[in-house]
């Protein structure tokens, strides 16, 4: 068996637990990140410190890996289909195109029979007026692209709020404004698709979000078993949709009536499903390097009950408490500094065993 090397854009946790479940299969990673000494390079064989749309680091990594992945949605796609014209890019580019534009990936979940919030483009207060009228004066308005972590929305409740400016105070940019959604809870899908086409999906979670970031997942989810199936029916029509090659994490709210309403989607390992890596056999990382490196998927069933939470910022100074902790298993980033926000790693404590 010859060494094979997987190619990683981004250098973040994300990246670092998917070189550390890279390892124990025998890849070797190599990981194309501006800021040196990142968490992921930490943990894997090499890293390229360049821009992620270098075209010299571009086509060095393409040159040394053997397959190339990424762990977050932002790579621009031109460089993943630079890279995909010398060698294999999982998820395939036209996953970032889906996922990084908002509207885009509404629409795209729309034709793929998969039921979003209603929602509007707006490129003007002019727009953002005529669709808050639309919407009863309530809706949730988000930049199109580059939000993350609740970053870059404002939320109208009714006709108390100003309409004035809420265009001008998201940076004048392409915008959507969603309608409202009144949500008993939410959930995510976690699922991967093989290079033949084989679909795993592990069970929903049900996560809670403090400050716009995610603070815990909770399996089992609050939901029925029909709920549960429609979750994972709709991930993977999204996967076959994109004819995907990866994990993808996919957020969904539940109404009242236990219907879904996606979200969005992630076209990467996500921070709900850590849990994985503490509650079933096949995390979520190695799924992932399973699926891009052409190995047969795993099985995704849970062994257990679990809570996973987030360590934000400060949450690292109760670290002592967490190791303490029975069935729990702590992962840390190889973070230095906590500041408010950052996510400096999580704990996964295992509730009872199914
Ligand atoms: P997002 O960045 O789209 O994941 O949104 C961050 C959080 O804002 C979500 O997890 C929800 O709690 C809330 N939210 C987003 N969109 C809506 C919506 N259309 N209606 C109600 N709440 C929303």
């Amino acid at each position: 068996m010859s060494t094979k090397t997987i190619g990683i854009i981004g250098g973040g946790q994300l990246g670092r637990m998917l070189a550390m479940a890279a390892a124990r299969l025998s890849y070797k990673t190599l990981i194309l990140e501006p800021q040196a000494d990142c968490p992921a390079a930490q943990v894997a064989n090499g890293q390229i410190v360049a821009a992620y749309d270098d075209p010299t680091a571009l086509a060095e990594l393409a040159a040394r890996s053997d397959v190339v992945t990424y762990e977050f949605e932002n790579v621009p796609v031109h460089a993943a289909e630079t890279i995909a014209r010398s060698v294999p890019v999982y998820p395939p580019p036209k996953a970032l195109e889906a996922a990084q534009d908002r509207l885009v990936e509404k629409r795209f979940l729309n034709d793929c029979g998969i039921k979003t919030a209603d929602f509007r483009a707006v490129d003007s207060q002019k727009d953002l007026e005529l669709a808050l009228g639309e919407f009863g004066g309530k809706g949730v308005l988000k930049t199109r692209r580059l939000g993350y972590d609740g970053k870059g929305q404002r939320v109208y409740r009714g006709s108390q709020d100003n309409t004035d400016g809420g265009f001008a105070a998201l940076g004048s940019v392409p915008l959507i404004l969603e309608s409202f959604v009144s949500f008993a809870r939410e959930i995510s899908v976690i699922a991967a698709r093989g290079i033949d086409g084989t679909i795993a999906c592990y069970d929903p979670a049900e996560n809670v979000h403090r400050d716009g970031i995610l603070h815990t997942s909770t399996l089992p989810a609050a939901i029925s078993a029909e709920t549960a199936t429609a979750a994972i029916e709709a991930a993977s029509k999204l996967l076959d949709g994109l004819g995907y090659v990866g994990v993808v994490g996919m957020e969904f709210f539940v109404l009242p009536d236990g219907s879904l309403v996606a979200n969005e989607i992630a076209p990467r390992v996500h921070n709900s499903g850590h849990w994985t890596e503490a509650a079933c056999v096949i995390s979520q990382f190695e799924q992932h390097i399973r699926a891009v490196a052409g190995l047969p998927l795993g099985d995704p069933i849970r062994h257990s009950d679990c809570v996973m939470t987030n360590l934000i910022g400060d949450d690292i100074l109760q670290l002592d408490t967490w190791l303490a902790r029975p069935q729990t298993l702590v992962h840390l980033y190889g973070k230095a500094e906590a500041r408010p926000g950052r996510k400096m790693g999580h704990v996964t404590e295992l509730v009872q065993s199914n």
